[in-house]
This record gives C-alpha cells, structure tokens and sequence, in this order.
C-alpha cells in the first residue's frame, strides 16, 4: 500500500490560522508583534531568505525589518547594534543571518542576542531550554517543523522507537530532544554508527537530517514506519531529500516529500516564534 503523504501546505495553512488569531489577539491588546532580521554584507542566499521570510510575515500581520549592514561591519560596531535592538521593546523577535562576514565572529554574537528575541536558537542558552524541556525557550526553526507535522498528522510519538539520523546543532539534536520530551524513545545516529540500516529499521518514525541524496533506501524502512525527510540535496535545478521517495513510499506508512514537506513548514515556525516572544516579553 502506497504511503500517507504528509505534505507541508496543509501544516502551514493552519499555522497562518493560529498566528492570525494570535496576532490579532496581541493587537488587540495594544501589541504589535515585530520581527527584526540583520544582515551584514550583501550575500543573495541571506538577503533572499530575508525577504521571503519578511512577505510571510507581513501576509500574517507581523511587523518585519531587514537592517542591512554593510559587509565591512566590525565586530564591536555589530555588537553595539544588536544590543541597542535586543533593549528595543517594540521588537520582539530577532534573526542574524548567517554567515556573518568574516571579521564578526558567530561565537562572540550568539552570546549578544538575548535568549528572549532569539526565536532561531542562536544563542546557546535556548539550546540548553530545549534540553531542559524549558517551554520558553526557542528551538531551530527546522526540528520544531517535524515537531509540527508529526503533531498535525497524529503520529504516535509516546514510547514510539524513533529514529534520527544525523546529531547537529541545526537538526538533529535538538529534535531528539524535542522528540525525548514527547516521550518517543530516541535513537540518534551519525556518520560512524555501525549497522546503520539495520538501527533505522528498528524505527516507527525515522527522521532522516544527512544532507546525502536519496542515501535512505527501502532497506532502512520499517515497513509502515513514519519517514520524516529533512534533506535538501540541490542537483543540477533539481531538489532532493535524504530519502530515495518512490520506493520508500512503498514500504513506508507515511512519509514527508521533497520538495513540499517540512521545508515549507519552517518559516511559519519562526512566525510562531515572533507570537511567542511578543506574549513572553508583554504578559
Ligand atoms: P550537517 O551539519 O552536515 O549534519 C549532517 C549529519 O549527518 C551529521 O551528524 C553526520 O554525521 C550525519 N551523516 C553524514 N553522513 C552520514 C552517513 N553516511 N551515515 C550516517 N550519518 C551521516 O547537516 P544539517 O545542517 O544537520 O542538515 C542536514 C540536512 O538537512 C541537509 O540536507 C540540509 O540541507 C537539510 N536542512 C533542511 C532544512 C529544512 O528547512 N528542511 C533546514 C536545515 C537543514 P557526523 O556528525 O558523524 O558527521
């Protein structure tokens, strides 16, 4: 039988529902809910995300601001910056894109951006939330996507075996985290994991976050297990999961494509962010 798609439209449509809803309600209260993106330099990969991040906003009623610095920016002239916008109240949620130029250094920024407006996990003290279990902390946008479409679709996680392939700051730890606070007994493989296909087939949901083209094939597929694809493998003008798809729906129960999966869900989670901070920092 052919798999369940869990496509990512239907996930974001009733993430714009809730956001509205909640940015209506802060409106109401005299509260308008502002997202703040910095970008030193002019890199098109940044200043492309920046912009479509910025039309998703303003079409859910969030305020958003790209400040572009210039790529010569130096690091205490970033830092005066950051701090004078994370003393702003009337921005609630912050992003500094990355890479920043090379005079800047990630590792000094991260500490500069206050956990409260950091709704993309930069700063390692919302890592450290996640790991807690702290529910007002902020985690990467990409693993609270799966987290999103796991809940949308009712996927079983309570004591389900699960799962993750690949262990980085970005994805895979933070999932197996979020994934452990929903109960799920989590498995989190790497590059030196031995048997890899024979611990994938253990998994009733299988979360695949490699970066290697269709490298997941039936052979680490439980059959009916969940398969949550966080791949983007660019080819030629073609887009690629982790997971080779057409086989794997046949043996999977349910499973993410790519395009269209949990790649369309991220930019909303990071609107529900901006929401969240706004109520944290206004209540
Ligand atoms: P990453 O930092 O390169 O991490 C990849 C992980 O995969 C590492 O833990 C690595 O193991 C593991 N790995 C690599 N080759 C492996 C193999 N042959 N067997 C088992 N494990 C292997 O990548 P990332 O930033 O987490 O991103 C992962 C994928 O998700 C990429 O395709 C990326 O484009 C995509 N992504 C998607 C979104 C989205 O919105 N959908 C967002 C971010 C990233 P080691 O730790 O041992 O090296």
């Amino acid at each position: 039988m052919a798999a369940k798609l869990l496509t990512g439209k239907e996930v974001a449509q009733k993430m714009d529902q809730d956001i509205q809803r909640e940015v209506q309600e802060l409106k109401a209260q005299g509260v308008n809910p502002a997202l703040k993106i910095m970008v030193a330099g002019d890199a098109a990969d940044s200043l492309a995300y920046a912009n479509s991040a910025k039309k998703m906003a303003e079409k859910n009623g969030i305020a958003c601001d790209i400040e572009q610095l210039p790529g010569t920016t130096t690091q205490d002239e970033f830092v005066n910056i950051l701090k004078q916008r994370n003393a702003d109240k009337n921005i609630h949620g912050i992003i500094v894109m990355r890479p920043l130029p090379k005079q800047i250094s990630e590792g000094v920024v991260k500490y500069i951006l206050a956990p409260e407006k950091d709704i993309d996990c930069f700063n390692p003290v919302n890592a450290g939330k996640i790991m807690a279990g702290d529910m007002t902390g902020f985690p990467p946008a990409t693993p609270q996507a799966v987290m999103e479409m796991l809940r949308f679709y009712q996927i079983p996680m309570s004591g389900k075996e699960t799962v993750v392939i690949g262990r980085s700051m970005v994805v895979g730890k933070p999932l197996s985290m979020l994934l452990l606070g929903e109960n799920a007994t989590v498995t989190v493989c790497h590059s030196k994991t031995k048997d890899l296909p024979g611990v994938c087939k253990r998994a009733d949901i299988l979360v695949a976050a490699i970066g290697k083209a269709r490298m997941i094939t039936t052979d680490f597929i439980k059959p009916g297990a969940a398969v949550m694809d966080v791949g983007i493998n660019v080819e030629g003008d073609k887009l690629f999961g982790d997971v080779d798809t057409e086989p794997a729906k046949e043996i999977a129960g349910a499973i993410t494509p790519v395009p269209g999966g949990v790649g369309t869900v991220t930019t909303r989670v990071l609107l529900k962010h901006v929401v969240k901070a706004a109520q944290l920092q206004t209540r």
